[in-house]
């Protein structure tokens, strides 16, 4: 397996996956030109993928659709409340896959689990994805799971993601740093702190202290969509700091993206 998430934050989202059988974007919110140099990076082509698996409309997750349009091999896998509310922002239709938010469904190695998450889109998914075989050392099995761009977390998502090895998981926002923000009207601030918006380090650092001791397949954690006003490095310290240190003895490693920054490949 090889993960990379190529950027992260409100100005773009993407991540590459790779198993035995399988090359996949998780979202596309970088123009195709943006994408083909971020993938080039990492020794990949938008003409080596086979599909993208896009989480909801905002242009910060779906903004290459239009220049992917002319690479046919490419698969777009969406539920059709995000297919249409895109397909009236595209300039040519769009082959789409559409499948139904809750189901389970194959592609090629991947078991995909679309599941519907509270953030104030269409129809906004988060996902796991599930892929290998119980002790075969050669495709072992490894299951991650995407959350992102979600005000709160229900129940029904957190039993969704039980025994993943892998998790993104937002930090968008500081809870201090929000409510000092000088550059957000007030308004802006109660949608991304509501039950629709974002999560906070805060939220995200609770979640992961229950997994702490009921997980012990997770091993890594990407922090990921961090706001760059109402976040920081430091704030994120602080607040995981606790967490996986000795005392806090979490068996996973925690890892923020930094907004516009692309973390290295991870390979299992
Ligand atoms: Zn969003
Ligand atoms: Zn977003």
């Amino acid at each position: 397996m090889r993960f990379c998430i190529l950027g992260s934050g409100s100005s773009g989202n993407a991540a590459f996956l790779q198993t035995e059988e399988s090359r996949i974007l998780i979202d596309a919110g970088f123009s195709a030109r943006r994408l083909t140099e971020l993938l080039a990076g990492i020794g990949e082509s938008i003409e080596r993928l086979d599909a993208i698996f896009l989480t909801h409309e905002h242009g910060d997750h779906s903004a290459g659709l239009n220049g992917l349009k002319k690479y046919p091999q490419l698969k777009i896998f969406a539920n059709a409340a995000t297919a249409g509310a895109l397909s009236r922002t595209l300039d040519r239709p769009v082959a789409w896959q559409i499948f139904e938010t809750g189901s389970r469904f194959r592609f090629r190695d991947l078991t995909v689990d679309a599941f519907p998450v509270p953030h104030d889109a269409a129809e906004p998914v988060g996902y796991v994805f599930d892929w290998g075989h119980e002790g075969d050392l050669l495709a072992p099995r490894h299951r991650l799971g995407w959350l992102t761009d979600l005000g709160h977390l229900p129940q029904q998502v957190r039993e969704r993601v039980r025994g993943v090895d892998l998790l993104v998981l937002e930090a968008n926002y500081d809870q201090q740093l929000l409510a000092a923000d000088t550059k957000r009207p007030w308004s802006l601030k109660q949608r991304i702190s509501g039950r629709h918006g974002h999560l906070s380090n805060q939220d995200a650092c609770a979640f992961l202290a229950e997994r702490r001791t009921e997980e012990p397949a997770l091993r890594e954690v990407f922090l990921a969509h961090l706001s760059r006003d109402c976040n920081s490095l430091d704030a994120v310290t602080r607040e995981f700091g606790p967490l996986t240190s000795p005392e806090g003895s979490a068996r996973f490693r925690v890892t923020p993206v930094a907004p516009g920054a692309c973390t290295g490949v991870l390979e299992w």
